[in-house]
């Protein structure tokens, strides 16, 4: 199977299909943002270098995996003293209720696990990260009951501040001299991850210019969504959205069982080339991150890279 070169590649290993699991995990920041069936049995040992989890909403498919995360990491031959945070939209009711679950289940844990409520627009600091990058949350539409979250990563750089710009090194210099270096430069936040979650079309406004945007993408066409429950995204709107916000990259999940990749893979090509789209669009397909655009990938590679994944456990889990 394809396997497109980009930076993130091999920073992100997930898993999605409408219905049964979503998960996706960032190893850069070791973050997992929601927690489908599965998410411990594909990740093995790696389970216990999850610092933290962003649930986007309490569905069975994206919270599932937990009870058995958690009890891996209370028992399996790993870290077992590493910390834990949650993170959920507050006040919802189905994770409430996993919670009671767990603690009746699971009293005496080996480390600490710490369930944290979260509303939109709030900010979760990464302190591993030197305070230089941080989670803010924003509000989706899913359930009309419960409050769904996307979380953008967002990462503060130091650019020149515009009046400056033209100017040669040795102006700067003088500035500098004379005022300090606050006077030229100033703080800008990079949106270079964004997570929606289940969600019809997320607002443009909320992910404007992330440099890698995870939307669903449960349909190809509005027709598609035959019980009309309009909690989903058509394909044709999620491209849209993305090139409203100005998006780098472009990353679909959470598609129907009923579409073969081939039929995926056709209508993305379609759609990009409809709106002329500027961004790169991948689509998680399972547990493969593909690039509609790229050639055919060789039958064989899946099994080649399953083994060479299962070989790799094997030689972590024997450290
Ligand atoms: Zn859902």
């Amino acid at each position: 199977m394809t396997t497109p070169q980009l930076p993130l590649q091999d920073q992100l290993r997930g898993f999605s299909r409408a219905l049964f699991s979503t998960w996706i995990y960032h190893r850069r920041f070791n973050i997992l943002f929601d927690a489908g069936e599965g998410v411990a049995t594909a990740l093995f040992n790696r389970v216990f270098g999850i610092r933290r989890i962003f649930l986007s909403h309490g569905h069975a498919d994206h919270i599932a995996g937990l009870v058995n995360l958690i009890n891996i990491r209370n028992l399996g031959a790993g870290d077992q003293t590493a910390s834990l945070k949650i993170y959920f939209p507050k006040n919802n009711r189905l994770i409430d209720l996993l919670r009671e679950y767990l603690s009746r289940t699971q009293n005496g844990l080996s480390f600490d696990l710490e369930w944290i409520g979260v509303d939109e627009n709030e900010q979760v600091w990464l302190e591993d990260q030197k305070s230089r990058i941080f989670i803010r949350t924003f509000r989706t539409k899913h359930s009309n009951k419960q409050l769904s979250l996307g979380y953008n990563v967002i990462e503060i750089r130091r650019r020149l501040k515009d009046k400056y710009h033209g100017l040669g090194q040795k102006q700067l210099n003088e500035i500098i001299w004379a005022y300090g270096k606050d006077e030229i430069a100033e703080d800008i936040e990079k949106i270079i991850f964004s997570y929606g979650g289940d969600s019809r079309p997320i607002d443009p406004d909320s992910v404007r210019q992330s440099m890698f945007l995870c939307h669903e993408c449960t349909y190809l066409s509005i027709e598609d969504d035959e019980r009309n429950f309009q909690q989903h995204s058509h394909l044709e709107e999620v491209l849209e959205i993305a090139a409203q916000a100005d998006v780098e990259t472009l990353l679909l999940f959470h598609s129907s069982l009923r579409y073969s990749l081939e039929v995926l893979k056709e209508q993305i090509c379609l759609g990009m080339q409809k709106i002329k789209a500027k961004f790169r669009v991948l689509v998680l397909y399972g547990d493969h991150i593909i690039d509609p655009l790229a050639e055919d990938f060789p039958k064989n590679s899946r099994k080649k890279t399953r083994e060479k994944e299962f070989e790799q456990v094997i030689v972590e889990g024997d450290q």
